[in-house]
């Protein structure tokens, strides 16, 4: 068993222990160490990256109990000694902010508008969940937006903690847990209740902001790709970059380039209709030139 310390404080990103074994994964060496703050895949989020003795850990996975980090290059310490680990904390803290601001939005879409999410996926560069409607018009699309962000402004406190059968009994969960026992509580200030085994932020004011980018129709059901925290900060900065290099291109406002993009392509139209125009008329006078030179032609060469 190795004692996870992103259970105690997801926000811890050094620790020492003491190296319980090591093995081979992915035909790469890997430590077992007594504890540790690198966190596995699993649960839908991705794992920590981070140093361990020196050594990249480029995998974290969980087996059995054991936390193995699938390590980058043969380590220089052996079973018994004590390593110095330290995570990665932008990856990691990004993994937080996505994770908690997919339970806000869950909750949010479930308690406002009877949506249920039926499954999560957490990628490097965005995040999805899948509901279980069709489509999402843009009057909700707007309002799921607005209010999730206004949750994040009232800073609601984020907890982890253990239950057991009883007690979770007393619980509103979203979705009934998928393991037994012992069941670890994600909870967001009396507003929503999980059985999650993820990181998270302390409050919701760290999730903000909260942007949805596009739906995606998947036979009943619609993907929701969003983005929380910085990602959703760069996003924002990137496409504000692009808008102003567009209306520069334009010599105008970023406000005007979409009537300006609409005109030139107009514009475009009626010249590629002029053009073909031109081209007809043209043919039409080189054959009446061919006509008209060819009979000279002959005669001139008798
Ligand atoms: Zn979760």
């Amino acid at each position: 068993m190795t004692q996870r310390l992103d259970y105690l404080d997801p926000y811890q990103q050094r620790f020492e222990a003491e190296v319980v074994a090591l093995l081979e994964r992915e035909g790469k060496p890997a430590a077992v160490l007594n504890q540790t703050c690198f966190y596995p895949t699993s649960g839908g989020q991705l794992h920590d990256a981070g140093r361990l003795g020196g050594v990249a850990v480029i995998d974290v996975i969980a087996e059995q109990g054991a936390i193995l980090h699938v390590l980058a290059d043969a380590p220089s310490f052996a079973v018994g000694d004590v390593v110095a680990g330290a995570i990665e904390w932008a990856r990691r803290y990004d993994h937080m902010q996505q994770h908690s601001g997919q339970h806000l939005l869950s909750q949010l879409l479930h308690q406002r508008f009877g949506f249920e999410t039926v499954s999560v996926h957490f990628g490097r560069e965005e995040s999805t969940l899948d509901l279980d409607v069709p489509a999402l018009d843009p009057d909700i699309w707007a309002e799921v937006e607005r209010e999730a962000n206004t949750l994040a402004y009232y800073a609601l406190e984020i907890r982890a903690y253990f239950v057991d059968n009883r007690e979770l009994a007393k619980l509103p969960l979203r979705r009934p847990p998928a393991v037994s026992g012992q069941i670890r509580i994600v909870e967001i200030d009396g507003y929503d209740y999980s059985a999650c085994g993820g990181t998270h932020v302390r409050t919701t004011a760290e999730i903000a902001p909260i942007k949805l980018l596009h739906q995606e129709r998947r036979r009943a059901q619609t993907r929701i790709t969003f983005l929380c925290g910085m990602r959703a900060l760069r996003d924002y900065q990137q496409k504000h970059r692009l808008l102003l290099e567009s209306a520069a291109l334009f010599s105008t406002e970023p406000a005007a380039v979409p009537a300006m993009t609409q005109r030139l392509q107009s514009q475009v139209r009626d010249l590629q209709r002029q053009t073909a125009a031109l081209q007809e008329q043209l043919l039409a006078y080189e054959v009446a030139e061919l006509l008209a030179g060819a009979p000279q032609q002959r005669h001139g060469a008798d």
